[in-house]
């Protein structure tokens, strides 16, 4: 019989000191030391079977996307990812299972230097949470409420392509490696993110649509948004559907882990030069405005119709 503490030594613990932890896993609590002057950035994520990942998703994937939502929120806040907690709850203990979700976590936390610092491990239905801390300059963070008139609107990658993977899988399609990527091992922005810090005013992660999360942005600043429908870069698989299916994707398809921010006009330029060095594809796509609302345009300037669908675990049945 497998024991809680047999669980931790074999696929948590690891031996190597990290930086800034004085007493990591296996006290009542871990002792950690963020560099002074900065702040400490928190976030907290849980996935659930059957919810956020079907009972079919592969261990390593559930791994890599329980650690990547949440380094996704670290990221959209500019700041650096330092150490996580781990939130298991298992159905049975499943050694295979265990040792491909670590690897799938560890993978990733090994490249952005997060160390696993402690956790929880429990019996019940299938629920990952993890929580991750990092550290920002405060004067520096990339918060909601900084977006003003004038400033430009960007987003990172080709927002859709997880709904997209998404609405194949549950027509029973078979899905393309490259693009069921993007739905099960999403890429946290976390370079650009640190590189933006103090560069760009606000910033948002899409986990829940662009609309929607553009939408949180624009409350929290009491300001609107001009959006060139045409100017949000489009994957070649969402190339092969129609025009309305494809926007339909990228403007209310969540789960796609990019980051939408604005920038002031004389900050451009080094946004674009910062995206280069982290290589990563960004694409202008409005402008921040004064009155309220996403107002949605073509390229030639003519209206654009937006309906937001933005996912809500309380509202959406679905969810
Ligand atoms: P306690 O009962 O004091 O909360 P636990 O037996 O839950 O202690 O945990 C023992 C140690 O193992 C703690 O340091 C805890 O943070 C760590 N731990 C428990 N589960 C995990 C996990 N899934 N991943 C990483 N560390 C864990
Ligand atoms: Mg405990």
């Amino acid at each position: 019989m497998v024991s809680e503490f047999d669980i931790i030594h074999r696929f948590f613990q690891r031996e190597q000191a990290a930086p800034g932890v004085l007493l990591g896993i296996g006290d009542d609590a871990a002792l950690l030391a963020p560099e002074a002057g900065s702040s400490l950035v928190v976030a907290v994520d849980t996935l659930v079977a059957g919810r956020h990942f079907s009972e079919q998703t592969d261990a390593f994937s559930i791994g890599h996307k329980a650690l990547a939502v949440n380094l996704s929120d670290l990221a959209a806040m500019g700041a650096q990812p330092r150490w996580a907690t781990l939130a298991l709850t298992l159905p049975a203990v499943d050694e295979v299972w265990l040792s491909g979700f670590a690897e799938g976590f560890f993978a990733l936390a090994d490249r952005f230097n997060v160390a696993l610092v402690g956790g929880d491990t429990t019996r019940g239905p299938l629920t990952v949470t993890v929580q991750v801390q990092g550290q920002v300059d405060v004067a520096h963070a990339l918060r909601r409420d900084a977006a003003q008139p004038g400033q430009h609107l960007f987003v990172t990658g080709t927002p859709g392509d997880a709904a997209y993977a998404l609405q194949q899988l549950q027509a029973g399609k078979t899905v393309e490696a490259e693009l069921l990527a993007r739905l099960n091992r999403p890429e946290p922005r976390v370079e650009l993110g640190m590189a933006l810090a103090g560069v760009a005013n606000a910033a948002i992660d899409i986990s829940d649509g662009l609309l929607a999360d553009l939408q949180h942005v624009l409350d929290a600043s009491g300001c609107g948004a001009q959006l060139n429908v045409d100017a949000i870069p489009r994957s070649p698989a969402l190339q092969s559907l129609d025009a309305q299916a494809a926007l339909a994707c990228q403007l209310n398809g969540g789960d796609d882990y990019e980051l939408c921010f604005t920038v002031d006009a004389d900050r451009v330029e080094q946004v674009y030069r910062s995206a280069e060095d982290c290589a990563v594809q960004i694409a202008e796509i409005g402008i921040i405005e004064p009155q309220p609302g996403i107002r949605g345009v073509y390229e030639d300037g003519s209206p654009c119709a937006l309906k937001s669908e933005g996912f809500d675990h309380f509202r959406n049945d679905s969810g």
